[in-house]
């Protein structure tokens, strides 16, 4: 594939310049663009007096050959990261963004004392699920509409920004009212429907990868997200399946480096889902972080044992804040921290 990287100030008239000069030479191609990009990409190869030709015309900025099958993902493009900020909150910058909460929205009670402690640490997001993509149709689905009135509620209380899931079409509506970063689960990484739809909202989107994606497919996923003119997302790797049995999920560590040098996406780690095994997240939190992770995401709740949803992987509020407690020198030894609101964080 070869990539033509058209100018911001292109006339409409230019680009159908361009076109026609590809269709005289029977070369087929489809055009891209973000809301920061404009391209076309032309499938096969050009020779040498075609690439001549298309660099004459009035518009090309430049050309691309070999290029990734994600040219708006890529960083052949876009070698600068992407960073953009949710009500003041950066996210893809140099410190890390922690973002953490119950697998799911279970009650008032429950996320009003996930809101607390986040606070009281100084956090600035909350995760919760209200419309939750269950395995099993006899499992807790969620609580829908009243889970997001009442995960908003404790995030204004508390100053928080909310990240949490649109499994379909028919809910997006109601988690864009509600939420700051709507996430797409790894059961609909590959649902490009809802992708499409995605790519024309002002909202970010968390875009965790398919338990069984592979790297590409998950670039490919974000590609439709740009595509559609939304350039505000961020990769979360949570881990594969793999052949064994004691962990739920395989952690890619090795996936948070290699998109990192692939794309210019911000990428954040699950490790909650990532190991399934409350024991592994403080290690693979700290591979993560080691990796170049942006941002964490973390399940705890105030007690797991009666969790609705992944209960099995959440810390208790003591786990949690020995997890932040034990993170912080690895940070300081990296040169980063967390983004904090408290300068002085208490772990006590
Ligand atoms: C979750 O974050 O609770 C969740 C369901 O994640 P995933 O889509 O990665 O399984
Ligand atoms: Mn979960």
């Amino acid at each position: 594939m070869v990539v033509i990287v058209l100018s911001n100030k292109i006339r409409k008239y230019e680009v159908e310049e361009i076109k026609a000069a590809l269709d005289e030479a029977n070369l087929t191609y489809y055009e891209g663009s973000s809301s920061k990009l404009h391209l076309i990409m032309v499938n096969g190869s050009l020779n040498q007096s075609q690439t001549e030709n298309i660099r004459s015309l009035k518009g090309v900025t430049h050309l691309i050959e070999n290029h990734a099958p994600y040219p708006l993902a890529s960083r052949d493009v876009k070698d600068e990261n992407t960073t953009f900020e949710v009500k003041g909150q950066v996210i893809g910058g140099d410190d890390v963004n922690m973002v953490a909460g119950p697998c799911s929205v279970e009650s008032r009670e429950q996320i009003f004392q996930t809101a607390e402690l986040l606070y009281e640490l100084g956090f600035k997001f909350i995760r919760g699920g209200a419309y939750k993509p269950r395995t099993s149709p006899y499992s807790f689905q969620g609580l829908g509409h009243e889970g997001l009135k009442m995960l908003r509620e404790a995030a204004d209380a508390y100053d928080l920004r909310v990240v949490s899931e649109v499994i379909d079409y028919d809910v997006l509506d109601d988690v864009y009212n509600y939420a700051d970063i709507l996430q797409v689960g790894s059961r609909n990484m590959f649902n490009y429907y809802l992708l499409k739809q995605l790519g024309k909202i002002d909202k970010p989107i968390l875009l965790k990868r398919g338990m069984f994606a592979s790297i590409k497919e998950w670039l490919l996923a974000a590609e439709y997200i740009l595509n559609g003119g939304n350039d505000q997302i961020i990769l979360c790797e949570r881990g594969v399946r793999t052949f064994d049995q004691d962990v739920r999920n395989q952690m890619d560590i090795a996936a948070i480096s290699l998109v990192k040098e692939l794309s210019h996406l911000p990428v954040w780690a699950d490790p909650s889902q990532g190991s399934g095994v409350k024991n592994l997240i403080e290690p693979l939190s700290k591979a993560s972080i080691a990796a170049g992770a942006h941002g964490l995401m973390i399940e705890t709740h105030p007690n797991p044992e009666k969790a609705l949803s992944d209960g099995q992987q959440s810390l208790n509020f003591d786990h949690f804040r020995n997890l932040i407690k034990n993170l912080i020198p690895l940070l300081e030894g990296l040169g980063k921290s967390f983004y904090l609101s408290t300068p002085n964080l208490t772990t006590n």
